[in-house]
């Protein structure tokens, strides 16, 4: 880590619990490759103090922070803006503090859209499956329907949480011709389509030998599959895909890149994504 000293600008999470994070390895790998002199902490806040610990945002200068579980939504209550992805997803995981003003964004669906980007993959006029129809789900929807012209199903065993999350992208719809849906498992058919990206917890350690709604799994070699699950590295529906011929994108992409996008709200300076997913690799998986 760099030297700190009475210069020294601070960046947090805000969570509850908060040690089992990797942003601060994250950030602070960052700020010392950029040779800033800024750094990260960990803040365990509990609900009722949420206010409180905001209004420390702001009084201590902090340039900003990362929000995590259980703050994401009630955070949104103490912010002076919010971006419109931010408030369609209803989330918020990252705040810059701008001259006093506290500015809430989602990095998560955008960073995970970067990834695929990054891949050379196109995503305009794709069919898109998202298995779950939680927070990560909706972040990834929700920046899909906003920055390209694709079809996506929310597939979940809870249907209605997946008619919630059809119903905020139908108010994004970009073309008249696009048509999203909610479905179940049993409706899931996945030679219909281009991209299926898990969006569960299913398969992440301890459970590394499940995959998600197995039986309803096609994997053909024109499919792109993606796990947004980087606990283990590569998950069993991945190392399926693969041997399936399917192209693949992992959990610690998306970690990444929403990572390296709240770096770039912060600090105007943009990480490199190959370098930091080299440390990171070394830290999270052989550590
Ligand atoms: P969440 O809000 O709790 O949503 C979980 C979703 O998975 C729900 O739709 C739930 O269905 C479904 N689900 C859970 N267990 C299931 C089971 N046994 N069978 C069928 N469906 C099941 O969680 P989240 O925040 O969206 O996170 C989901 C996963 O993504 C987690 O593993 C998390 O670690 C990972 N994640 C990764 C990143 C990254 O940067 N790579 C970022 C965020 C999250 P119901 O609605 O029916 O309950």
């Amino acid at each position: 880590m760099n030297t700190i000293n009475g210069k020294t600008k601070t960046i947090c999470l805000l969570g509850n619990p908060v040690d089992h994070s990797f942003s601060p390895i994250i950030h602070n790998y960052g700020f010392q490759q950029l040779n800033m002199n800024c750094v990260y902490v960990n803040h365990k806040v509990e609900e009722k103090k949420l206010r409180e610990a905001i209004e420390g945002i702001k009084a201590l200068g902090y340039i900003g922070c990362n929000v995590t579980y259980p703050h994401k939504i009630k955070i949104m209550e103490f912010l002076d803006d919010i971006t419109e992805e931010a408030q369609l997803i209803g989330a918020v995981n990252t705040v810059k503090n701008e001259n006093g003003k506290l500015i809430g964004y989602n990095t998560d669906g955008l960073g995970f859209v970067n990834g695929l980007k990054r891949k050379g993959i196109d995503l305009h006029d794709k069919r898109i499956v998202l298995l779950g129809a939680g927070g990560a789900a909706k972040s990834i929807a929700v920046a899909l329907a906003i920055h390209f012209d694709c079809s996506i199903k929310i597939c979940n065993r809870s249907i209605n949480k997946a008619i919630e999350v059809i119903n905020v992208l139908n108010t994004i719809k970009k073309s008249a011709t696009i048509n999203h849906e909610a479905i179940t498992p049993e409706e899931l058919h996945t030679e219909e389509i281009d991209i299926l990206i898990n969006c569960t917890p299913i398969g992440m350690v301890p459970n590394v030998d499940h995959i998600p709604f197995e039986d309803q799994l096609k994997l053909h070699s024109h499919l792109i599959v993606s796990d947004i699950i980087y606990q283990p590295f590569e998950t069993k529906l991945l190392k399926k895909a693969k041997e399936n011929n399917c192209k693949i994108h992992h959990g610690l992409d998306m970690l990444i890149d929403q990572g390296i996008l709240a770096f770039e709200i912060w600090t105007d300076a943009k990480l490199d994504f190959q370098d930091l997913k080299g440390f990171l690799k070394s830290k999270i998986y052989h550590d």
